[in-house]
């Protein structure tokens, strides 16, 4: 059939380029009120034999038309992919894009270095939760409500029961809860204590330490300690014991190197004493064991402590302990 409708309909698609024409060619040939849909509207107008003839002619002409826009719908969706491939071509013979790598933060470096050295002798890692119970932080550290060891330590209460631990202490009484001697590990964590300066975070971070066993003395103490210093330090780095308090052990010690910065000399850093704190120490106060459940008189231990910060500083010469967390990467670039 050569109908005006579909040669005018065969023109008119010729010159479609774009989605939105091909929409308003659709709707003027097949849609609601198109040229096509009208012309089989007014088919109940004619005689039945008419009508059969012109009815087929015209479904037929509509299933032409709707296959030629189909066809030119796909044909323009092809245009459009090899258009926008053309345009966003990549040359891979550009160079690359640098990027920067993160480094370990100075005092994790420290951590790590703490960790492996106590690996080294057997020490195991234990965990425990930042937020604590007033129990596990003093009760059962053997420094119970209004004692004046509390005020040694600016806490953070989160409510009456509840403080952000203010050492990695607690986490001894947790794992002797659990575990029967003999016990040897390290428990590395952030604490958390209301104070700001130049030596003072409100957060920085321990690793403690404690060894069970039956007849463990002093002298596993000194010889574990030492051990991890001249690690750390130096083998020839002088460490000497001082007494000192801590409510959980008995008794207890404050231990020294000598200034790594001076040379033992006197310096700022060490106040003048040729002496740099590090770690505190003691033997295991028997009421924390009470407090533990362990039968009384059957176990002896010992306990220490450290804040890595300190340590990093003095390793590296740092006096701000401040710049640990200002993560200013001129900084943290240099480690
Ligand atoms: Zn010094």
């Amino acid at each position: 059939m050569d109908d005006p409708l579909k040669q005018s309909f065969l023109k008119e698609i010729d010159n479609i380029v774009s989605f939105q024409d091909l929409i308003n060619l659709k709707a003027k040939y097949v849609g609601k009120k198109g040229l096509l849909t009208e012309k089989i509207k007014n088919l109940g107008r004619l005689s039945s034999e008419e009508r059969k003839i012109q009815g087929k002619a015209l479904n037929e002409l509509k299933n032409f038309i709707e296959e030629k826009i189909k066809n030119k719908e796909i044909e323009l969706k092809q245009k459009e992919i090899s258009e926008s491939l053309k345009k966003e071509i990549i040359d891979i013979t550009l160079p690359g894009k640098d990027y920067y790598f993160g480094g370990c933060h100075p005092v994790n470096k420290t951590l790590y270095e703490i960790i492996d050295i106590f690996r080294e002798i057997g020490f195991t890692v234990e965990e425990g939760p930042e937020v604590e119970l007033d129990y596990y932080n003093f009760e059962a550290l053997n420094i119970p409500k209004n004692h004046p060891a509390r005020d040694m330590q600016d806490t953070f209460y989160v409510s009456e029961d509840i403080v952000l631990r203010t050492h990695t202490s607690p986490v001894q009484v947790r794992v002797m809860e659990k575990k029967k001697p003999p016990l040897r590990f390290i428990s590395p964590g952030k604490v958390y204590r209301c104070d700001s300066d130049i030596t003072h975070t409100p957060m920085f971070h321990q690793v403690e330490g404690l060894m069970v066993d039956e007849n463990i003395a002093f002298s596993h103490l000194k010889g574990v300690l030492v051990f991890f210093l001249q690690r750390l330090f130096g083998e020839n780095i002088p460490v000497r014991f001082r007494p000192s308090f801590f409510p959980f052990t008995e008794p207890s010690t404050e231990i020294d190197i000598g200034c790594i910065i001076c040379g033992a000399k006197g310096c700022r850093v060490c106040k003048g004493t040729g002496w740099l704190e590090v770690l505190g120490a003691g033997m295991v106060h028997p009421n924390v064991f009470k407090f533990a459940g362990y039968p009384e008189g059957k176990f002896t231990g010992f306990a220490f402590g450290m804040g890595v910060e300190r340590l990093t500083m003095l390793k590296y010469g740092i006096d701000d302990i401040r710049l640990f967390f200002e993560n200013d990467i001129r900084f943290l670039r240099q480690f």
